[in-house]
């Protein structure tokens, strides 16, 4: 736990009149303001939100997050800002909030200020931003990881007490285990993305990015609508798929000694499982993907704003996915792997509880070794097979190495949120 409070905490705080909103926002955003580290594109009408809370507070008004700073990715609208998604081609303002962000408002958050991110969340160190790169708040030469980078590094560097990222392929994950805080991937489907610019529709997932498990199951409480339970974690059988273990080097193989470690402590038992194609997970991002961010980009600018103003990640991304659009039976092959991802790791989840991984493959990496970009590429391995799955994934500190973290990836059954959570505790301990 950092050293901040919880949004629990700091909402008790609030309500009982230790401190007001008012207060607590104007301190965020002086630490915002003096950061360098480029976690925010903008910043909203924060003070005014807080002041009109305080007032609802006195008249009895207890919300869930009543009073407290929260920050959303720019690829989420927040009505009279403009949504950038990290890029120079979009400058309308939004004539209304994203769902997500009327859920958070109706509790008392605060929206602060809206985070930087991967151009259209393509990337994974948030170097192809055209807002200019984040930096790792535990190491201003690493990259905070991506695409919602800003968002994992503004709640590490205590510039908001949660925020909410998107994640495609691994984009709330990653960035999760590279800046040392806990990133929820929720079940498809299970939080509205209304008000959110897709990159891939069938894999898009919003979630919430926190200093702890509690603060990360009360916020995918507030937006899914769901209540929780706090199931036993006593004797779960936990599976290892045998096919990431070519991936494992010394640094995340100590993932899984702590993580044996933890969980055997209340008597889970452990049984590796194949899922041979998982081998084909990221080609089959690839093709089902950009095919889908491909045809929403053409909705985009003109074509000689897209040529002007789109970085290149993205259209190297729009090429590929107009190549694939044109073959269809490349979508159609990719499809089928995607079939058969999806019951491998089924499969998988009915012998055994819960899978569980490193988040990624490596602590988070310089600025300098971004350019040689097979960091960039192999950095999903582990979160595309859930994404593409549908499948919940809770990343969670669990080593250092280095004075660097690395997450825990921990997959469940659609809908299994509370068991993630549980498990995802027996870290924090
Ligand atoms: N890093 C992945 C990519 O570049 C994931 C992006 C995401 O989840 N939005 O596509």
């Amino acid at each position: 736990m950092k050293n901040i409070d919880s949004i629990s905490g700091l909402r008790q705080q609030i309500l009982s009149g230790v401190v007001s909103s008012k207060e607590i926002t104007l301190d965020i955003l002086s630490k915002i303001e003096a950061s360098d580290l480029n976690c925010f594109i903008s910043l909203l009408d924060a003070e005014e939100q807080a002041r009109l809370i305080d007032e609802k507070i006195k008249c009895g008004f207890t919300g869930r997050l009543a009073g407290v700073p929260i920050a959303i990715k720019d690829n989420m609208r927040y009505k009279g800002s403009v949504t950038t998604c990290g890029s120079k081609i979009l400058s309308g303002i939004d004539c209304e909030d994203a769902e997500v962000v009327k859920r958070l408002k109706a509790e008392g958050a605060v929206i602060i200020g809206k985070t930087n991110m991967d151009e259209f969340a393509m990337g994974s160190s948030n170097t192809t931003s055209a807002f200019g790169p984040v930096k790792n708040p535990l190491n201003n030469s690493c990259v905070p990881g991506g695409s919602s980078g800003g968002s994992a590094a503004a709640v590490s560097a205590g510039l908001c007490y949660g925020a909410l990222g998107s994640d495609t392929g691994g984009s709330i994950r990653q960035p999760a285990s590279y800046c040392g805080v806990v990133g929820l991937k929720p079940t498809l489907g299970s939080i509205d993305g209304t008000g959110m610019y897709a990159l891939s529709q069938d894999m898009d997932q919003i979630g919430p990015i926190t200093n702890c498990v509690d603060d990360c199951k009360l916020l995918f409480e507030v937006l899914s609508g769901r209540k929780l339970g706090e199931p036993n974690c006593h004797g779960l059988k936990i599976g290892l798929i045998s096919e990431f273990e070519s991936w494992y080097d010394t640094d995340t193989y100590k993932v899984i000694e702590r993580a044996k470690e933890v969980l055997s402590a209340v008597g889970c038992t452990f049984v590796t499982l194949s899922a041979p194609s998982v081998n084909a997970a990221f080609a089959t991002y690839c093709v089902l993907g950009n095919a889908q961010s491909a045809n929403n980009l053409r909705g985009i600018g003109n074509e000689g704003e897209r040529t002007q103003k789109l970085g290149k990640e993205v259209k190297k991304r729009v090429l590929i996915g107009e190549y694939v659009l044109s073959h269809p039976e490349i979508i159609e092959k990719a499809k089928r792997v995607k079939s058969r991802i999806i019951r491998e790791l089924g499969a998988a989840l009915e012998q055994c509880d819960i899978i569980i991984s490193p988040t990624a493959p490596s602590k988070a990496f310089e600025f300098s070794a971004d350019r040689s970009r097979k960091e960039i590429v192999y950095s999903d391995i582990f979160t595309q097979p859930s994404s593409i799955a549908g499948l919940p994934a809770l990343s969670v500190p669990c080593v250092n190495v280095g004075g660097m973290p690395i997450g825990v990836q921990i997959v469940g059954r659609k809908n299994a949120e509370d068991l993630l959570f549980a498990l995802g505790k027996l870290f924090e301990a």
